[in-house]
């Protein structure tokens, strides 16, 4: 074990393992097969890519996405590992030649896409050379409930058939049991040990506040908290990213659009812009995400309601990878709730699927209503049980809601519904009990029943709280029709009659949220520290430029904050910072050095 520990500081050039992966590591290096599960940023690839070292041979590494294979392959070329791809992205020739070096034995890792690994040609290649062990990433792919499955991958368990002796490792973020399980089933891993790390993040602090008007709510968050920030704001369909990326621009941000709509040559430029450049805001379908590594990202906002609290907690975790503060921010309203059921109930998929996405939305719902810690929620969704009050690191935590007996109120809201006819949206129903007079009302008579202007004193906005509340409750439901018509359900007959009381959350005010900062956040720094600071930085995005890498790829924020507090100034010195391995302190160490004695 000395040995990866010394591969870990030499290469990686960090001093210690994290969580599990000393375990992992032990385990594949010593011929066993795995599952880890590990939150994003929890450090999966070195739980294979330092077995791919100590064992003999090549190490082949399957992963669904080929522009990201490439940047792992970049980062590993950074720190001197022999690594190369394998995808349709390379020519003919390319491919020949890396297959050449591959049967010449000149390379520790292999990263290909599932679908050429699946080849029998590939196969027989790889029969014919020494292998190190099998790494299945982003595992969760074999799973058709989830929101990536891919078909390929299910047939990855012809590995184990074929290289019986090659220990396989499969990874993925995605926590919950029934993932977990098919996993296991698909892949053939009942006899893999099992690595089960804790999934909190807890340098993300969860928001999810009332949408009133999602857009200028967005632009005063990202204002607030995260100007010159790189971020991601996920919207449900195609036609909210392209307008949202507009507006944005126009608000002056450096914003750029990515779904499944766009060109390819579109996509992987916008992509490239978001990993190369600083403080870009990514607007995105889910189509966009999947294995992004860029450490630095310190939003995600979503500006739709996610399908379901694994969706949430994955594009949530896209922040702050690189363990510093992040913002996970929501705004979510009545509107998404009645839209994603209808989605599923419209849906032409088999009755079980259906049930199987409704029990996940209801989940994520009650994850939005909660009035409890929103981390505890999502842990103990995932099986993970805190012994805590709470998180200190969530809007609940931080400014806790109050809640309020709204028993009256909900059944004047139900007796509207009633009395309306049960084919009216939110909207008029607040406008009968709110006495407004509009055209509407006039037109139905509905001014003379005996629901109207009951609610006068409550502002529509309340109402709202109230109708979105009592719709993702339950208590009313929406028509399949899709037009947002509410409905009375079982559940209501209980509160008309007066036999159940309905509390409800007060409305969360958004302003932003004080409260204490994470233990990783960097101290302000002072003048002298700000000025080497920046220097360190320019630097980097010279370098970064030369080497056609994003800047960290060279060098985490992390780094360099350590770098600014330290102040190393002999070699010596500097190899024991963090993230400074051998091959890195050969080749910048030298005019690090400089930089620093010069300040
Ligand atoms: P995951 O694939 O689990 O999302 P990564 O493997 O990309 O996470 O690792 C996240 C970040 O943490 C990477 O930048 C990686 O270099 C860094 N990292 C991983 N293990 C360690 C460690 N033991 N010490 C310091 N940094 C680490
Ligand atoms: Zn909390």
């Amino acid at each position: 074990m000395s040995e990866a520990l010394n591969i870990l500081k030499e290469v990686f050039g960090y001093p210690a393992f994290r969580g599990q992966q000393a375990e992992v590591i032990a385990h594949l290096a010593n011929g066993g097969d795995c599952l880890v599960l590990m939150p994003t940023g929890g450090g999966k690839s070195l739980c294979y890519q330092i077995p791919a070292l100590l064992r003999n041979g090549v190490a082949i590494v399957v992963s669904p996405l080929i522009a990201l294979m490439q940047n792992q392959v970049t980062a590993l070329h950074e720190i001197g590992v022999r690594a190369a791809v394998l995808n349709s992205s390379l020519s003919q020739q390319e491919a020949m030649q890396v297959e050449q070096r591959l049967l010449a034995n000149q390379y520790d890792l292999l990263y290909v896409a599932p679908e050429r690994l699946l080849t029998a040609r590939f196969l027989n290649l790889i029969a014919r050379i020494p292998l190190a062990l099998f790494a299945i990433d982003e595992a969760h792919c074999v799973s058709q409930w989830g929101h990536d499955f891919r078909p390929e991958y299910i047939q990855l368990s012809i590995l184990h058939k074929r290289f019986p002796e090659v220990p396989r490792i499969a990874l993925t973020a995605t926590a919950d049991m029934e993932t977990r399980k098919e996993i296991i089933e698909r892949l053939g891993l009942d006899i893999a040990k099992i690595f089960v790390s804790s999934f909190d993040r807890p340098n993300i602090r969860y928001q999810i506040v009332d949408k009133t008007n999602s857009r200028s709510q967005l632009l005063t968050f990202i204002q607030a908290e995260h100007p010159g920030d790189a971020g991601i704001v996920y919207c449900l369909s195609r036609k909210k990213v392209e307008e949202t990326t507009l507006w944005l621009k126009k608000q002056g941000l450096h914003a750029v659009a990515y779904h499944a709509g766009m060109s390819m040559q579109q996509r992987s430029m916008n992509q490239e812009k978001f990993l190369r450049e600083e403080g870009v805001v990514m607007v995105a379908t889910i189509a966009f995400g999947m294995g992004i590594d860029k450490p630095d990202v310190r939003f995600v906002a979503h500006l739709d309601l996610p399908k379901s609290i694994e969706g949430y907690y994955q594009e949530t975790g896209r922040a702050g990878r690189d363990g510093q503060a992040a913002n996970a921010w929501m705004a979510y309203g009545l509107g998404d709730v009645i839209q994603l059921r209808r989605m599923i109930q419209e849906s032409d998929a088999q009755l079980k699927f259906k049930q199987v996405s409704a029990r996940k939305l209801e989940a994520m719902l009650s994850l939005c209503e909660t009035t409890n810690c929103r981390r505890i929620r999502m842990l103990s969704y995932f099986g993970e049980i805190i012994d805590t009050m709470g998180c200190g690191n969530c809007d609940t935590c931080l400014n806790p809601p109050k809640v309020w007996d709204a028993t009256v109120e909900v059944q004047k809201a139900m007796s509207c519904v009633y009395r309306t006819g049960q084919i009216f949206g939110a909207g008029h129903l607040i406008d009968v009990l709110r006495g407004n007079l509009t055209a509407r009302v006039k037109e139905w008579h509905h001014d003379r029943i005996s629901t109207f202007a009951i609610g006068e004193k409550l502002p529509e906005k309340t109402w709202r709280a109230i109708f979105r509340q009592i719709v993702a409750l339950g208590l009313l439901t929406t028509d399949s029709e899709g037009h947002g018509a509410l409905h009375l359900t079982e559940a209501s007959r209980a509160v008309l009659k007066g036999q159940q009381s309905v509390y409800l959350r007060q409305q969360t005010r958004t302003e932003r949220l004080s409260g204490k900062r994470s233990d990783d956040d960097p101290m302000p720094l002072d003048s002298a520290e700000r000025y080497l600071w920046e220097q360190l930085r320019l630097w980097r995005a010279k370098i970064a430029k030369e080497h056609g890498v994003p800047a960290y790829v060279i060098f985490h924020d992390a780094t360099l904050h350590e770098l600014v507090r330290l102040r190393p100034q002999t070699e010596e010195e500097l190899s024991q910072v963090t993230g400074v391995g051998a091959r890195k302190l050969d080749k910048y160490g030298h005019h690090l050095v400089e930089i620093l004695r010069g300040s």
